[in-house]
Parts: C-alpha cells; sequence; structure tokens
C-alpha cells in the first residue's frame, strides 16, 4: 500500500515537474521575444544613428570608417539605379522641377512635391534601355562594393 502512495505521489510530482517545465518554456518563450523586441529596438537605434552619422561625414569621410562609407555609398548608387529601373519599366514619368523620376499615377514629385499634371510617360523602349543600362552598370560596377559583412 505504501508502495502505491509513494507511486502516486511520485506521479504527481511528476505531472507538477511537467506542468512546471511547460511554465518554465512558455516563460523562456516570453523572454525570449522580449530579447528579441530588445535587440530590434537597438538594432533600429544603430540604424538610425549609423545614417545620421553617414549624412554628416559623407564628404569628410573618416579612415576609420572608410569600407563602410564606400559600402553605404556604392549600395546608394545601386539603390537609386534599382529604382530608375523599376520607374522606367513602371512607364514613370519625369518631375520637371527636380528631374527625378516619378510614378506614372504620382499626383505630385516625391522628392520635390511638384504637381505632376498629365504629362505622357517616358517615350522609348523602356524594356530595352533598362537592360542596357543594367549592363552597362555591372560592367562599370563589378568589383566595388559588393563585400558582405
Ligand atoms: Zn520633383
Amino acid at each position: 500500500m505504501a508502495f502505491i502512495e509513494e507511486l502516486g505521489k511520485a506521479i504527481g510530482n511528476g505531472s507538477r515537474k511537467a506542468a512546471n517545465k511547460v511554465k518554465d518554456m512558455t516563460g523562456i518563450l516570453q523572454l525570449k521575444s522580449k530579447l528579441s523586441a530588445e535587440r530590434e529596438k537597438i538594432n533600429r537605434a544603430y540604424i538610425s544613428l549609423g545614417q545620421a552619422y553617414y549624412d554628416k561625414h559623407e564628404l569628410s569621410v573618416e579612415e576609420e570608417f572608410a569600407n563602410e562609407f564606400k559600402i553605404i555609398g556604392a549600395g546608394l548608387v545601386k539603390i537609386a539605379a534599382l529604382e530608375d529601373e523599376i520607374a522606367e519599366l513602371e512607364g514613370a514619368r519625369v518631375c520637371a522641377e527636380c528631374g527625378s523620376r516619378v510614378e506614372r499615377s504620382a499626383m505630385y514629385c516625391s522628392r520635390c512635391g511638384a504637381l505632376m499634371g498629365e504629362c505622357a510617360p517616358q517615350s522609348g523602349d523602356p524594356g530595352r534601355r533598362a537592360a542596357a543600362e543594367q549592363f552597362d552598370f555591372t560592367g562599370k560596377d563589378g568589383q566595388n562594393g559588393e563585400q558582405e559583412q
């Protein structure tokens, strides 16, 4: 009889332990999600800090950060080229005020805010021109700025 009681107690302890384990695991998951939220917050702050620093020192690159500046500079050039390519394929128009490309459907220029009016989309063969630009671009830019951290 004592054995059965002991067994019952053991099982009781076991399931309590299992319950605690589940509780622990839920707690761990919650802590981990809090942890990644904090990390995410810090990362965003790092990014805006870096962005602010880059904007401030773009024209006076310090030796210490020369590599990062090179990567960012090359990346910005690529982004601009890709955005141009997309805009062109989408039949974008050129802003008469600032010369930047604006989505066909946009009422105002996204850079300077000028009213876009009812201009016709850019003429020419956007597909072929974009392809040529892309070829040109990758040819020029093959070896710089590709480094991953
Ligand atoms: Zn504009």
